[in-house]
């Protein structure tokens, strides 16, 4: 398959009829190398429920969460994508502050492991903060992964809030001042390098690692209509410097940014306008020319699909916030991304750019939200850590969100239904199909709404697709491709059903609504 021509109205309508009315507020944007960037809001940053309502549009920042990653990954390429001796294969720890005694087996981490997720390092440690941050670097307490092995790690891209600095002299690194002070002045200049690097030389001076102090920013929520959270209240435990936490814990998250800022950036860079990153550093930017093992792994990139592979190109990244959500109010959501060729090509329209920016979870008509893949047993239940779990005997443990619903759609099978004991979505539509409960080892109880699951049907990004009917148990859950995995009531892991049973689930978030468009609108 060479590049697909995408239809960029119907992108646009298909981001419409996923997102207007199951929402609280979003701001979207498409375009791309000659053609203008078309900008589309809906809804609210801020709902009734929180006071007077502050629409959603194009200039409202936004928590852009881990798209945050883009942002510091583009500032190091700029320092490192280089011959000199300090570059993205050197190890990265002589640019940690030089009073800490880094632990020896995270010495041959270099620059390109942290910034492909690759080094080993934990998803969150212990925190984001300077002090959590030097308590896990000095400490062999908690053993680190295998190198060149992907693993998601927040705490890996928070080191570049120290690294960047020391990479370009801000900062003193000067023992003798107090480490809060020291903690507070590489912050500072994280913030302030990476505002120089991505956003200076596009004159965009507005993006900040805090909420902004307008009234206008977005606030999260939880779709429909409940109360929203305000970041601008936010500390991390222990802190100490006494306004908003968030610059002391940015790297990973923390950026604040419109579309009409994220636009600029965007264009520029896939417009190959060479103000931000040249042809060859976002090249680098995107895994191509990498030394051996890297190939594939772009830097602060989630999903690279290369048209080597027989695939269309697809680039993304994906960020979300959850911060709120423990206290009820809600989330933040967003995703980037690049498609078509890189390069101007006949026969493609590309290069093609997206973003999307979103203040609350799905709902929406028919939607349900309140479904989650568990970590322990792969099976899809509700609600958030209910249920009965066959691998721990308790609640399911709840890993990412999805949205099912009972509204029919073209490739989806009905009858799929919540089983009112352990939680999970069966398909047992007679009384002799399989069904295992693991809350009381009888059949599952399955009463009430019935479901629609969408059967995977054209090329497919594979980011959601998968999951499969377990024919011991009789439940959905996730098989990451295998014919077993998981944990299952009928003992040992689940046997999937492999052929023509591929379903592919909507996750509640920017990605997917940005990935489930894009597939539709390819020609
Ligand atoms: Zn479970
Ligand atoms: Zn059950
Ligand atoms: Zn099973």
């Amino acid at each position: 398959m060479g590049q697909p021509s995408v239809n960029l109205g119907n992108l646009l309508s298909a981001v419409q009829r996923l997102l207007n009315g199951s929402v609280a507020g979003y701001s979207f944007v498409i375009g791309g190398d000659g053609i203008a960037p078309t900008k589309y809001s809906w809804g609210q940053a801020r709902t009734p429920a929180n006071g007077l309502p502050v629409p959603f549009e194009s200039s409202t920042r936004t928590n852009i969460g881990s798209v945050s990653k883009f942002l510091t990954a583009i500032a190091a390429v700029q320092l490192l994508d280089t011959p000199a001796a300090n570059n993205l294969d050197s190890v990265m720890w002589p640019w940690l502050p030089k009073d800490w005694a880094v632990r020896d087996d995270a010495k041959p981490i270099t620059f390109r492991n942290l910034l492909t997720h690759t080094a080993g390092l934990p998803h969150d440690g212990p925190g984001a903060d300077y002090f959590s941050l030097k308590s896990f670097m000095t400490s062999e307490a908690s053993p680190l992964g295998p190198l060149g092995v992907t693993a998601y790690s927040n705490l890996g891209f928070c080191l570049f809030r120290l690294l960047l600095p020391k990479l370009a002299s801000l900062v003193q690194d000067d023992p003798s001042v107090p480490e809060q002070k020291r903690a507070d002045a590489y912050a500072l200049a994280y913030e302030q390098l990476v505002r120089e690097k991505v956003f200076g030389p596009l004159g965009v001076t507005g993006p900040s690692t805090q909420t902004p102090e307008d009234n206008e920013h977005a606030w999260s929520y939880h779709s429909p209509d409940t109360s929203g959270y305000d970041w601008s209240t936010y500390t991390y435990p222990g802190q100490v410097w006494p306004s908003n936490g968030q610059p002391l814990i940015a790297g990973a998250g923390c950026w604040w940014v419109s579309i009409d800022e994220i636009t600029a950036l965007l264009g520029n860079i896939n417009n190959l306008l060479g103000n931000v990153l040249s042809l060859s550093q976002w090249q680098t930017m995107q895994g191509i020319g990498a030394p051996a093992g890297y190939q594939n792994s772009g830097l602060g990139i989630d999903i690279l699909v290369h048209p080597q592979n027989g695939q269309y190109r697809w680039v993304e990244k994906n960020g979300g916030d959850t911060g709120g959500d423990s206290t009820g109010g809600g989330v933040y959501t967003a995703s980037i991304a690049f498609f078509g060729s890189m390069e101007p090509e006949i026969g493609s329209n590309g290069p093609l750019y997206a973003a999307l920016f979103l203040n609350s979870d799905i709902s929406g008509p028919g939607g349900d939200n309140s479904w989650f893949w568990c970590s322990q047993c792969a099976t899809l239940a509700s609600p958030k850590n209910g249920g009965a779990c066959p691998a721990t005997g308790k609640g399911h443990s709840s890993g990412g969100n999805y949205v099912i619903s009972s509204a029919q759609k073209p490739g989806g099978q009905g009858n799929w239904r919540k089983c009112s004991k352990c939680g999970a979505l069966c398909y047992e539509p007679s009384a002799t199909d399989p069904s295992k409960c693991p809350a009381d080892g009888q059949r599952h109880a399955c009463t009430g709404e019935t479901f629609v699951v969408t059967q995977v049907g054209k090329g497919t990004l594979q980011s959601q697709a998968n999951w499969r009917w377990c024919k011991n148990c009789g439940v959905l859950a996730f098989s990451g491709g295998n014919s077993d995995g998981g944990k299952c009531a009928a003992g040992g892991p689940h046997q999937f059903i492999l052929s023509g049973s591929n379903y592919a689930l909507l996750g509640n978030a920017a990605d997917a609504v940005l990935a489930d468009a894009f597939l539709e609108a390819i020609m």
